[in-house]
This record gives structure tokens, sequence and C-alpha cells, in this order.
């Protein structure tokens, strides 16, 4: 669940991509979903956890993100782009969307999309 932080607004700053790119994971919904849109691309850079995920819950955690096409753990997002921000917005994972879980977290990362007269 997003963080109910008022007035929050993000700008794309990238600073949680970066930040959390070695340690994302998809749920069975965001492959379920990637499967529907044929988003080859997308489901190219996961790594299933299981052999098979369509008998888990749909918000289990089933597989890491974002390996690069060798197989190994990603420096950086894939998607992220500095002028654009994120290029799968839309069909972005779970833990992306719920990114800030808490105004703590928000602050501690220095996230941009928190006002500054909500900054503790
Ligand atoms: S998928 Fe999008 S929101 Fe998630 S880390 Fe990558 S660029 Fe950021
Ligand atoms: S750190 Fe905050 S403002 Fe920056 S991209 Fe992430 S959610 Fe958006």
């Amino acid at each position: 669940m997003k963080a109910d932080i008022p007035d929050f607004k993000c700008n794309n700053c990238g600073i949680c991509c970066k930040k959390y790119v070695g340690s994302l994971m998809a749920t069975v919904e965001d492959m379920k979903r990637w499967e529907d849109e044929e988003r080859d691309d997308i489901l190219e850079r996961t790594f299933l956890l299981a052999d098979e995920f369509h008998h888990f819950r749909d918000d289990q955690l089933i597989a890491d993100l974002w390996i690069t096409k060798q197989g190994n753990e990603p420096h950086a997002c894939p998607w992220w782009h500095r002028s654009t921000g994120c290029r799968i917005h839309d069909t972005k994972p779970q833990q992306c969307r719920d990114y800030p879980i808490s105004l703590e977290q928000a602050v501690r990362d220095g996230c941009e999309g928190v006002p500054q007269e909500v900054n503790p």
C-alpha cells in the first residue's frame, strides 16, 4: 500500500529506482500481467524463483528483477531513462507502484516527491 503522504507527487527523479534496483521482486500478478500483455522484453529481464507460478497467490513475490541479458544482477534498472523516467510506468512492478511505503522511508531516501512542508 502506498504511503498516505499529503500532496505527494513523484517527479521521476529516479532516486528510488537507483537505490532499490538490486532488491526488487515481481509478484505473481506482475508476471501474469506481463504475460497477458505479451511483454517478452520485460519477462526476459526476470528470474523466476519457482518452476511454475500460476498456483501461487497473486501478491506473492515470485521473481527476481531485473537480471541482465547475461543473467546477472543489474547495476541499474533497464527501464529508467534520464529524460523520461520509468519507461514501463503503466505496467511497472507492484513494488515500484507501492514506493514509498512510509514517510520515513521517503525522507530517509531523499525522495523528491515529498513536499518540503511535510518533510520533518
Ligand atoms: S521499473 Fe520503473 S519504477 Fe521500477 S525501478 Fe525501474 S524505472 Fe524505477
Ligand atoms: S524517489 Fe520519489 S520522486 Fe523520485 S522517482 Fe522515486 S517516488 Fe518518484
